[in-house]
């Protein structure tokens, strides 16, 4: 079975756990299950070569009661239909999860950009908007960055639906007042800063998931200082959660990318900014073994991104790919918090494992939602013709996350079930009680 079919089995079994004894009609359960609609299309795209190729494109929009479809865009050659109709799942219960009046959608695209020019790449996001245009706009299906999607893809994404939606109105961007401008730009959030993009995007996510690992924490009566945190995947996510839990006390043992990991032989914590730095001058973190200040070649060591799932911590945080955690090395895993800081991260077996073996898991609806509620903040901003500060928006996003935090840990302990199982039980009440 491929690993979008898995997440999609996983998504829809947890939907028929958590609904299980919420007597729901077979109305309401069969509208959770299955999306409202499923664009799948072809995007013809002229290549710099001369000739014309066509790739494959999805938008799954899974469910609007609460407010327009929300959720990425991914460009990666192994997208597929099941994939993304589970990450739009997944994305409806993780906008009702956190209190936010959104739906769930998720976009992707058949694409290894890598090997894609610039100008090729913007053809192709250009051309993904020109054939989705009638279906997504501020006030219907708001996609965001992705897997290998950015600020500036977003940045041709939205140019491109401003000028359609100029053309269908019979007037032209240069034609339009700032406040109808900056509406017409909340089609899309992700976006650079002087296009209408929030302050405290890039960081939301690591920030979002330092709340609510802090806020689990408060709830146990600990708190985050010389915790000892493993992070596999040093990229947006990884590093700003690495860097906001060390300035929280935390001590970061061991990071890695796709390359693999390092850590110091004596345990000492990583110093982040600087092994950021020493990253980002070599492009690898081997080498890398910096604490206190300072790098030492000999200090440290590299490990496996197998290695790192499994070293013993009192917190393990995957940032990196889905289903890293599965049979085969969940009886491995000496964590005792797991925050799923990418989708999926844990796999359904791995999932009831490790709950029955007593292992908390932070669910990724929650931990992860850092990101779509400053996506939310951006929109809300662009809608009101608005630009928060920096300070307002970071003190939102813990407001949000510190009352959906407080509102799923109740659930769960009412209900002796797990944090993840109560998330979903959360969201998709909220969802039913609005349904017509
Ligand atoms: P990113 O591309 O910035 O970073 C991904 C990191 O993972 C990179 O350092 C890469 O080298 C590393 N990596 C890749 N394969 C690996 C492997 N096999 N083992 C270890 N590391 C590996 O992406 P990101 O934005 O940080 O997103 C990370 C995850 O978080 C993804 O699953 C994404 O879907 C999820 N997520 C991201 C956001 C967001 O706002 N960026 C929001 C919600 C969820």
């Amino acid at each position: 079975m491929n690993a979008g079919r898995m997440m999609l089995d996983s998504a829809q079994s947890m939907l028929r756990l958590a609904t299980a004894d919420m007597s729901l009609t077979p109305n309401m359960a069969g509208r959770l299950i299955d999306p409202d609609t499923i664009h799948s299309f072809e995007i013809p795209v002229l290549m710099d070569s001369g000739a014309t190729q066509v790739f494959r494109a999805y938008r799954v929009q899974h469910d609007n009661t609460l407010g327009p479809y929300k959720g990425g865009i991914r460009f990666h050659k192994s997208v597929n239909q099941d994939e993304v109709q589970a990450l739009a799942t997944l994305m409806s219960i993780k906008c009702s999860a956190v209190g936010l009046p959104l739906g769930g959608g998720k976009g992707g695209i058949v694409v290894d950009p890598k090997i894609l020019s610039e100008d090729e790449l913007e053809r192709l996001s250009r051309g993904f908007v020109r054939e989705l245009f009638e279906h997504i706009g501020e006030d219907v299906d708001v996609p965001a960055p992705d897997v290998n999607t950015s600020a500036k893809i977003m940045n041709w994404m939205v140019d491109e639906y401003v000028k359609l939606k100029a053309v269908a109105k019979s007037t032209t961007p240069a034609a339009l007042d700032q406040a109808t401008l900056s509406r017409w730009r909340g089609s899309f959030t992700g976006k650079p800063i002087d296009m209408g993009g929030s302050l405290g995007r890039t960081e939301a996510t690591g920030r979002g998931g330092v709340i609510a690992l802090a806020s689990y924490l408060r709830a146990m009566g600990k708190d985050m200082k010389g915790l000892r945190i493993v992070i596999q995947g040093f990229g947006n996510v990884g590093y700003y959660f690495a860097l906001l839990a060390s300035e929280l006390g935390a001590h970061i043992i061991a990071v890695s990318d796709s390359k693999g990991g390092i850590m110091n032989r004596d345990e000492t914590p990583l110093d982040i900014p600087l092994v950021m730095e020493c990253k980002k001058k070599q492009g690898t973190l081997a080498g890398c073994y910096c604490a206190g200040g300072v790098c030492d070649l000999n200090a440290g060591k590299i490990i496996s991104n197998e290695e790192i799932l499994t070293l013993e911590a009192d917190v393990l945080v995957p940032c990196a790919l889905e289903s890293v955690i599965y049979e085969g090395n969940m009886d491995k895993i000496q964590s005792k918090i797991i925050v799923e800081m990418a989708n999926g991260p844990v796999t359904e077996e791995a999932f009831e494992y490790l709950n029955k073996k007593g292992i908390t898991i932070i669910p990724d609806v929650l931990a992860n939602s850092g990101g779509v509620i400053v996506s939310y903040l951006e929109w809300k901003q662009n809608l009101s013709n608005e630009k928060w500060s920096e300070e307002r928006v970071n003190g939102e996003l813990k407001k949000h996350m510190e009352a959906a935090f407080a509102i799923i840990w109740e659930r769960s302990r009412a209900r002796q079930v797990s944090l993840k199982e109560a998330a979903f039980e959360v969201a998709i009440k909220q969802i039913v009680s609005k349904m017509k």
